[in-house]
């Protein structure tokens, strides 16, 4: 099977440039003006762009959490994915006190490997090393792709908190393996402390969520997570940065050489914490929830500076009877909101609008992520490359609305939001996925990522 598309223009981080890209059983295998080969399947793209497909390094599919499951399945979910120009999706499943990495894994393998409409890889969380064990079956998990690890130091009361110790020796275990930590970071402790003073002073409605979580207690652990990294000197990376002042430590690190990676999302980009104000703000409820205008400002410059590495989604969703839960306590609203169908569109809506380059939202949606976490094959149209291939017309229209959405959620964050630029179809592996507006592939074909360790 041979797929060649014409005429388009390829974007790369450093580029962009009319050529042809012709690709053979799923992959790259020749760019050029005007290839003189005949192909299966011949796609006119001139006058749109040619980009990678996305990879959404931070995705919660199918998970129990907040007292029910994520909206969406695995199913659902990749699906979305393919239909917003996301190719490879890591998700992030949960060990427990005595489960094993390898036994959690393939137990999430054995329902993609029937549901997954796209590729796939996992990052897993540690919240207990049974004793040392799991930094000994680290290496075996490194071995069979799994390169990259998440320590929440949030969550205590949830049992899923790793103390510092614990987060340090799996830092200097994953630089020994070549893999990566990434952080969820937020000072537990505190939170705890303000979420009690507001409930007994009968404050419950979803501002407050921020304000038990506000800039500083973000930027405490971000600051902590940073201080182990550089002075264990192992690499680190910090999930959906969300504050201004946790973000210019990373900066700061960065500048003294540190191997800190910053991930942020596409709502602490667009958001502010207004958004709790607001009739709906339950449905806003994430965490770390989104902060004042100095840090979303703070981000954008600091992703055009080159500062931000990835911009991820943390895709969550819940439906509305369960945000509602929180109507009357904000403790009880299931923390999460939908994302992964609308983060290449938005952000290549950034850069139509001038806001960042084409090649900027290729870098952070799809090279960085690739690059960081070892998908080799991925991130980018290059030969050798997997033909993970979106094709984008900058002068279409779209509204996002839960009902033009292809996930399993009644609601979304993005509701009526207006993008200008589209993604008209996706391609996996050389295989068309998303065909103007409708899901066309198939589910079950999406692939296990076998990532490679940085040694
Ligand atoms: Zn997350």
């Amino acid at each position: 099977m041979s797929l060649l598309i014409k005429g388009g223009t390829v974007v790369t981080p450093t580029e962009s440039f009319v050529a042809d890209v012709y690709a053979e059983n799923g992959i790259i295998t020749a760019i050029g003006k005007d290839l003189k080969i005949s192909a299966d399947k011949t796609v006119d793209a001139s006058g749109k762009l040619v980009l990678p497909g996305a990879l959404d390094v931070h995705t919660h599919m199918a998970m129990p959490f907040g007292g029910t499951v994520s909206a969406d399945s695995y199913l659902t979910g990749t699906r979305a994915a393919a239909c917003g120009g996301v190719t490879t999706v890591f998700d992030y499943p949960v060990q427990r006190k005595g489960g094993t990495i390898l036994g959690l894994v393939r137990s999430k393998m054995d329902v993609l490997e029937k549901e997954a409409c796209v590729d796939y890889a996992f990052h897993c969380c540690i919240t207990d090393l049974n004793g040392g064990e799991i930094l000994d079956e680290m290496e075996l998990a490194v071995k069979e792709g799994i390169t990259s690890f998440k320590c929440f130091l949030v969550y205590k009361k949830e049992g899923m908190m790793v103390d510092d110790a614990t987060l340090v020796k799996l830092m200097i275990r994953a630089k020994e393996l070549g893999a990566l930590i990434n952080v969820h970071a937020e000072n537990p402790d505190i939170i705890d402390m303000n979420i009690a003073k507001f409930l007994r002073e009968g404050k419950t409605s979803a501002w407050y969520h921020y304000l038990s979580r506000p800039e500083f207690v973000e930027a405490e652990a971000d600051k902590r997570a940073v201080h182990w990294a550089k002075n264990f000197d192992a690499p680190l990376y910090i999930v959906h940065m969300a504050d201004k002042e946790g973000l210019e430590a990373c900066i700061k690190a960065r500048e003294e050489g540190a191997s800190i990676y910053v991930e942020t999302c596409p709502q602490y980009l667009e958001f502010t914490n207004e958004v709790y104000k607001r009739k709906d703000g339950r449905n806003f409820v994430c965490s770390p929830p989104m902060k004042g205008i100095e840090s979303r400002e703070a981000l954008w410059a600091a992703l055009k500076a080159g500062f931000i590495d990835t911009v991820a989604t943390d895709h969550c969703p819940f439906q509305s009877y369960e945000k509602d839960w929180g109507k009357d306590d904000f403790t009880k609203i299931p923390n999460g909101c939908a994302g992964v169908e609308n983060l290449y569109p938005y952000m290549l809506d950034a850069a139509n609008a001038g806001k960042i380059t084409f090649e900027k939202a290729v870098e952070v949606c799809a090279a960085n992520p690739a690059r960081i976490f070892g998908c080799e094959t991925k991130g980018s149209i290059a030969i050798g490359k997997d033909a993970d291939i979106v094709i984008y017309d900058k002068d279409k229209d779209f509204t996002v609305s839960a009902q033009n959405m292809h996930s399993n959620y009644d609601h979304t964050i993005w509701e009526g939001k207006k993008l200008h630029g589209y993604p008209v179809q996706t391609y996996l592996r050389g295989n068309l996925v998303y065909d103007n507006g409708d899901f066309v592939g198939k589910p079950g074909s999406g692939r296990f990522i076998k990532r490679i360790a940085k040694k």
